[in-house]
């Protein structure tokens, strides 16, 4: 099939864009101006553009494509389901197979007794059930005080009102007066920007009792639940020290909180097990899914919930649900996504294969003049962009270095995603070493040319 020819020229494409679409999280009037890069299409972990240009996409979309593009499986699936029950609903007394047979297998693959499904479209709207479902948990039990929810700054949870609320991203609580109420934020484990002289087993032990602190502060009486992702994604890819999760555990056990684990990102095989839970010794009461639970294919997400917090909330009505909760089309396409990750071992390739290959590849940018800290788990990872190594120093211009090494990216065929001077990937986790080698390879030529830019720009002169 020709990539190019059905569709309209780039320029006319941009120039639609640019008068009826908004872009989410862009400065509207600079993309407008600049033009869109138009992606057509996509193969394995390789996508294409209406220039005929191919892209090594090491971000699998946004998190999720997790399978890589182009499983026709997923195509074939969806038609089916279309053609036979395109669209019921289960809010009447009735449920439908699609629904039934994802639910059953996510109690399967879920650990301990997250054996119950609340579905959603998106991580945003199951984050939003979340927040719905701690607090009628609590005032079910007669303790309608404790609504508070505790998450971190710099955190990301999603974008709808409660969802944002719950997220630490400051540049969106600006916006549309969030927070909501009773949602309180600590201190992240971000040891190479925050964590100074301390060793990361310290720091990590100083962040996770942050919770404690917020906990007695606030009265326990009045806390609900506590929100983290196993791994911060878009605060740019932030690994804790192993000291932080057992804490964590430790604190919300003793004060009797909910603990919720953000596997939006995580769930699904990118740390290397099925869900980052388990790679960091977590026991989630709820467990929020979504992004490579379809791998993208089409949007769905789930709250997954204990034994004990499911007979709490069945006990009455919980007025709450999405007319496209448990879509059996998006149903069947998670169910079909499972299969593959599942028949094909891609969860064991990453924890034996790709997980440990991109490791050693990755930590060999180390010595990259401007990179202060490479880091991965599984297959996801970061680079700290810094002007001084010693001080682990940023850029007067913050944000602009991240900016210039994500172009020189683009232009040398690597998709790799700039928050803040931090660059960071999370590729498909069918990635084999070949593939590994040419991400390293295109990113370490983006840092070479990144590097020449800023010392032509004086970059290094101003800090
Ligand atoms: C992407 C993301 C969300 C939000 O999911 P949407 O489908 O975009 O609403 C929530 N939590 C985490 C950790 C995410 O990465």
């Amino acid at each position: 099939m020709n990539k190019i020819d059905n569709h309209m020229p780039t320029a006319e494409i941009q120039a639609l864009d640019a008068a009826h679409h908004m872009h989410p999280f862009t400065k509207g009037n600079e993309i407008n101006a600049k033009g869109a890069r138009v992606i057509t299409s996509g193969t394995g972990v390789t996508l294409s553009d209406s220039e005929g240009n191919e892209y090594l996409d090491a971000m699998a979309g946004l998190w999720c494509v997790n399978i890589g593009y182009g499983r026709k499986e997923l195509a074939d699936v969806a038609a089916r389901q279309m053609a036979q029950l395109p669209y019921y609903n289960t809010f009447f007394q009735t449920t439908h197979p699609p629904v039934v047979a994802l639910a059953t297998r996510l109690a399967q693959l879920a650990p301990g007794d997250l054996n119950h499904v609340f579905f959603a479209g998106s991580g945003s709207e199951a984050n939003d059930t979340n927040i719905r479902m701690v607090r009628h948990y609590w005032a079910s039990l007669g303790k309608p005080d404790k609504k508070v929810i505790i998450s971190r700054k710099n955190a990301y949870h999603g974008s709808t009102v409660g969802s944002a609320s719950l997220g630490g991203m400051t540049p969106m609580h600006a916006q549309g007066g969030l927070p909501i109420p009773d949602i309180s934020h600590i201190d992240q484990p971000y040891w190479y920007g925050e964590g100074g002289g301390k060793s990361p087993e310290e720091f990590g032990l100083e962040r996770a009792r942050c919770l404690e602190a917020e906990i007695l502060r606030l009265g326990e009486g009045k806390v609900a639940a506590f929100i983290a992702e196993p791994v911060q994604g878009a605060g740019a890819v932030i690994i804790p020290p192993q000291t932080y999760w057992p804490e964590i555990q430790r604190i919300c056990d003793k004060y009797e909180i909910l603990l919720i684990a953000d596997e939006v990102i995580c769930g699904f095989g990118r740390t290397g097990n099925w869900f980052g839970s388990q790679t960091f010794g977590i026991r989630p009461d709820i467990m929020t899914v979504a992004k490579g639970l379809s791998s993208g294919y089409i949007p769905i997400a789930a709250t997954l919930v204990s034994d004990a917090v499911a007979d709490v909330i069945n006990g009455g009505d919980f007025n709450h649900g999405y007319t496209y909760s448990g879509h059996p089309v998006a149903c069947a396409v998670a169910l079909e996504n499972l299969r593959i990750l599942d028949e094909e071992g891609v969860v064991d390739h990453v924890a034996k294969v790709a997980g440990p290959y991109l490791a050693k590849k990755w930590k060999s940018l180390a010595d990259h003049p401007l990179v202060g800290d490479a880091r991965c788990i599984g297959l996801m990872g970061a680079l700290e962009l810094t002007s001084d190594k010693a001080t682990r120093a940023g850029f007067a211009d913050e944000g602009a270095a991240g900016q210039i090494c994500r172009d020189h990216c683009f232009d040398g065929g690597l998709i790799m995603r700039a928050t803040g001077d931090t660059m960071i990937i999370s590729p498909p986790l069918i990635m084999q070493e070949s593939d590994i080698d040419t991400l390293v390879a295109r990113a370490r030529s983006a840092l070479d040319k990144t590097y020449a830019d800023l010392k032509e720009r004086a970059f290094f002169n101003r800090v």
